[in-house]
Order: C-alpha cells, then structure tokens, then sequence
C-alpha cells in the first residue's frame, strides 16, 4: 500500500467505483427511528457502573454518616440539599452523556448510487470510512468502541461509556463540571465534620463507631480528591476544546491537518444551545437540533488537504490515513 500524490489520482477519486461501494450495503435493520442510543461495551458499561456505585457512596457517607447525625440542623439541610441537588445533576448528565447518539453518520451510506448522487465536481473528494462503510464527513472520525463513525468526535469515554462528540458534549461538559462541585463540597463537609468531631466526643458525631466513621470518611477524602482533580482538569480540557473549536483528536492531527475554525463565542453557543442562559446547565435541555447532513457536508475539497500533494508521506501521515480510504491507493 502506498500513497501518491493528490493531482495524479483525483480523477479515479471522483468515480464511485474507486471507493468500492458494492461492498457497501446498508445494514439490514437500521432499526426503529427513536431507538435508544447504548453502547454495548463491557468495559464502558462497567465503568459506568462504577462510577454510580462511586456517586452512591458519597452520597450515603454524607447523609448518614455527616449529615443525619448532626445536631446543627440548618446546616444539615442546607449541605443536604446542595449536595443532593448537585448529585442528582451529576448523575442526570451522566445519563444524558451515555444514552444520547453522539453525532453518529448513517452506517453504510457509501453506495455507488449515494456516491454518484453527490455529483462531486473536479476537486471535490469523499472519503469512505473502510470499517463502517460510511461517508465520512468532515471533522468526523471512526471510533473503534462504538463502531461508528461520529461527527465532531473527541474522544471515547468510558465512564460515560460513550463517544463525546457533537451532540452529547454539552452533557459531558456539565457531567465533568457536577462531579468536580460535588467532589469539592463533600471535601469541605469532611474537613468541617473532622475538625468539630475532634473537640466533641466523636460519639454524638456520628452513629457509627469511632473507627468505622474514620475509615468511611478517609475513603469519601480520597475518593474527592481523586474525582476533584481528574474531573476538573477534564472540565477544563473540554471548554478549552470548545472555545478554540478544536476537538481532541483534531488537537493531535494539528500540525498535518490546518483548518479554518469558528469564533469562540459561536462553538460555545453551538455546544449548550443558543444564547447564554440558565439552560446552560440544564442536563435536561439539549444542545441546538442535530441539523440534518446536507449533500455538501459530505464532500470536501481536495484542495484543502494541502499536505496530500506532498509525495513524501511520512510513516505518521500513513498511519492517521489508514482508515480514510480516498487517499490510499493499493499497489496491486
Ligand atoms: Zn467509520
Ligand atoms: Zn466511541
């Protein structure tokens, strides 16, 4: 396998054949329109498993092992409805994070009639996602979990155990952000909780044994600290990506692959929907309606790919093409 340069193979580009959509059949149930977007991956499943179960505990230690016991009762339910609130937000954008379709593209869309359907014209190219039969559009990328191609992917989560791409990162973002607030507030409770606990008699603190309490507080603490650091720097990466419009896979094909990118303010509107408003942080209120794909967004211009008319690809380049299909030409 080997590449050429652009100028020399634009011509078989343009002809369907070349990209071999006979092989290409739709799927033979493409499934009910609505069906429930999940993935079925053990180890995504299981880690988001675990990351309720984590949640859960944080829950049941501040409740009944803080909370509940305490004599300062507007404190208790000041802390236990924050908490709660914050929790339940968490868990709701986790929710929306790992049920909501990420941007997939239809799979097995790259036959002859959808291809010469395009009409492409002279410098115009599509690229077909060998693993999923899909015309790729731009910025979309095959993730080897879902088995789909998805627009605007950033990257494969497992905790969501899903892929955060277009349609879904606003939840990502929030389920990121809950989770660092909920870390930092349950952090706070204990450091509160210890220092009253040392001045009292640990048995009106909580109405569990002395050691039992230390140990489940112990583990709240590093269980926070954890979640408080991986979740903010997440957080932090994902506005960061959002405000530059710059996902994460395009952030390591950067130097390749140089692309126009929008205003800040316009991606951050297009991410949570529309102008700054509370619904920002509503888990429940989606991102703007997926706009359907238009013939347009599936082709791109070959002259964009500036790097393409280098003949010199370095071993790199290859391997990121690997899985686009109109670059590569086969030496047989
Ligand atoms: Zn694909
Ligand atoms: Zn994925």
């Amino acid at each position: 396998m080997m590449l050429i340069p652009t100028h020399h193979f634009r011509d078989i580009e343009r002809k369907p054949e070349y990209l071999q959509p006979e092989k290409c059949v739709p799927p033979p149930h493409p499934g009910p329109v609505g069906t429930m977007w999940f993935i079925r991956d053990g180890c995504g499943i299981a880690c988001a498993i675990v990351t309720w179960f984590l949640v859960l505990y944080a829950e049941f230690v501040v409740l009944f092992v803080m909370l509940i016991p305490s004599r300062d009762y507007v404190y208790s339910i000041i802390n236990g409805i924050v908490f709660n609130l914050l929790a339940f937000l968490a868990l709701a954008s986790h929710c929306r994070a790992m049920l909501t379709d990420p941007g997939a593209v239809p799979k097995g869309n790259a036959t002859k009639e959808f291809i010469e359907s395009l009409q492409l014209k002279p410098g115009q190219v599509v690229y077909k996602c060998p693993k999923c039969c899909s015309i790729k559009p731009d910025r979309a990328h095959h993730c080897s979990v879902c088995k789909r191609c998805i627009r605007k992917m950033d990257h494969h989560c497992p905790w969501v155990n899903n892929c955060v791409g277009e349609n879904n990162q606003k939840y990502f973002v929030l389920f990121t952000m809950y989770i660092a607030l909920i870390s930092l507030h349950a952090l706070i409770m204990v450091g509160f909780h210890f220092l009253h606990c040392f001045e009292e008699d640990w048995t009106k603190c909580s109405s569990f044994s002395p050691p039992t309490t230390v140990i489940l507080l112990i583990l709240l603490c590093f269980e926070g600290l954890l979640f408080l650091i991986f979740t903010s720097v997440m957080f932090g990466t994902q506005v960061h990506s959002i405000c530059t419009d710059e996902t994460g896979i395009e952030r390591l094909k950067r130097k390749h692959q140089p692309r126009e990118r929008r205003g800040s303010w316009k991606s951050v509107k297009e991410t949570f929907g529309g102008d700054f408003s509370p619904s920002w942080l509503n888990p429940f209120s989606g991102p703007c309606d997926p706009k359907p794909l238009r013939d347009r967004d599936w082709v791109r211009q070959a002259a964009s790919l500036s790097d393409t008319d280098n003949t010199e690809t370095t071993e790199e380049q290859s391997e990121e093409r690997k899985d686009e299909d109109s670059m590569e030409v086969t030496d047989e």
